[in-house]
């Protein structure tokens, strides 16, 4: 589930609610749009609502790390999901609760900024530690010796930061949301005298939405990582807090009730074994087609959702529109209104291509045998743009007649 997040407009400081993966920040007090850019992991603050007799100056922020998403793993010649969405303690300490529990999802919490008075505590759990036992990895891989786990990937991640506050009252430490008891007032020596202030850099900056090339003002949805300018037909996407243009091509619809939804058209160079063509890539996953010379002539590329869908959509839809793609022919590189929004970022789509190659097999043996070794790199990307029909509960690729249920489009818009 996503969070809310109060945070003040960048423009004119009145306080505008956002989701978690919102990007565009539009304010209805100043109508300014800005695109909102997280130089580090996005810092949270649960709201402290404080008896009269605590000042905010002396409140103790201690932190949890937050994780969303799907992990992937490949097992015993077949590839399994399971969706994290937890929250655990940075910091080793009594009396503290492992997990802030449904508390984030069940109140607004506030963006980090630079007027935040109080102490915060600093992470001593390394993250992937924390991870680790957040996914109860040990367990669900210890489970069975015999077959190993040859390859894991995080997809669609939500890293964050949330912050609980903490207070002293007459030699006791409580929690600054609830006000329970936690403990003696003690229990501060473990961290007291090493939290820091809150740093400018924990806050977001952001970019004003004036399109690089022609100065128009370019337009997206607000989880989209991708903004559109209408007026020279381009696109854009932020990089260490610059707006790049962005190479796509779009297949058109042969009807006007068509969405078209943005997948990552990804050429990769790969070391371990020969998935040079498309050919390469259907014989190595024994998919059930004849190869012709068209599909040894095609430079192998990899179709992956750009958006959050559900982890079985985005395993089929990958796997079935890499294995067609020589239908996608005659594209144009004309803007479509209404497009479905990107919210699943390249490097993740980068991240998931063996365990599309691997969902993608068949005959698993001959894929799994080399899955460890393999080494993918990007040679090419840009967005490529299919055209859906509505079809009763689901949506339908227009030129390969390959669907799913609408819901998990659903469920990726709210993941
Ligand atoms: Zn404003
Ligand atoms: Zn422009």
């Amino acid at each position: 589930m996503e969070l809310t997040v109060q945070q003040p407009c960048p423009t004119c400081g009145a306080e505008i609610l956002l989701q978690e993966d919102d990007r565009l920040v539009q304010c209805e007090y100043c109508d300014v749009h800005n695109y909102m850019v997280h130089r580090k992991l996005p810092r949270f603050l649960l709201p402290a609502r404080l008896p009269s007799h605590v000042s905010r100056e002396s409140l103790f922020y201690v932190p949890y790390l937050r994780f969303k998403g799907t992990i992937f793993y490949c097992q015993k010649n077949k590839v399994h999901n399971k969706i994290i969405d937890t929250t655990r303690i940075g910091f080793s300490m009594r009396k503290m609760p492992v997990s802030l529990g449904l508390r984030p999802q069940a109140m607004n919490v506030r963006q980090v900024t630079g007027d935040v008075e109080g102490h915060f505590v600093r992470q001593t759990i390394k993250a992937r530690a924390i991870f680790t036992d957040a996914a109860k990895l040990s367990i669900l891989f210890a489970k069975d010796k015999k077959n190993p786990v040859v390859h894991r990937a995080f997809i669609g991640e939500t890293v964050s930061r949330v912050y609980l506050p903490l207070y002293v009252y007459h030699g006791n430490l409580y929690d600054g949301v609830n006000h329970s008891k936690l403990g003696p007032s003690s229990l501060i020596d473990s961290f007291a005298a090493t939290t820091v202030r809150v740093s400018p850099e924990w806050e977001p900056s952001f970019l004003s939405t004036i399109c690089p090339g022609c100065g128009a003002t370019m337009k997206g949805s607000r989880d989209s990582l991708v903004m559109t300018c209408t007026n020279c037909e381009t696109l854009w996407q932020e990089r260490e807090g610059i707006f790049h243009q962005l190479d796509f091509g779009v297949v058109e619809s042969s009807t006007q009730a068509a969405v078209h939804l943005p997948f990552w058209h990804i050429e990769p160079e790969v070391r371990g074994c020969t998935l040079a063509t498309l050919a390469d890539f259907l014989e190595l996953t024994n998919q059930p087609v004849v190869v012709r010379k068209a599909h040894r002539d095609k430079k192998m590329a990899f179709i992956v959702p750009a958006f959050k869908v559900n982890p079985n959509t985005f395993l089929n839809s990958a796997k079935n529109l890499t294995s067609v793609q020589l239908v996608f022919n005659g594209m144009t590189q004309k803007t479509v209104a209404g497009s479905y929004p990107v919210t699943l970022p390249h490097k993740e789509a980068v991240q998931a291509l063996k365990v599309v190659l691997a969902g993608a097999a068949v005959s698993p043996k001959k894929v799994f045998a080399v899955l460890e070794k393999l080494d993918f790199r990007v040679t090419a990307q840009q967005l490529l743009y299919l055209p859906f029909q509505w079809v009763g509960h689901d949506v339908r690729q227009e030129q390969t007649g390959f669907s799913f249920s609408s819901a998990s489009l659903r469920f990726g818009r709210s993941m």
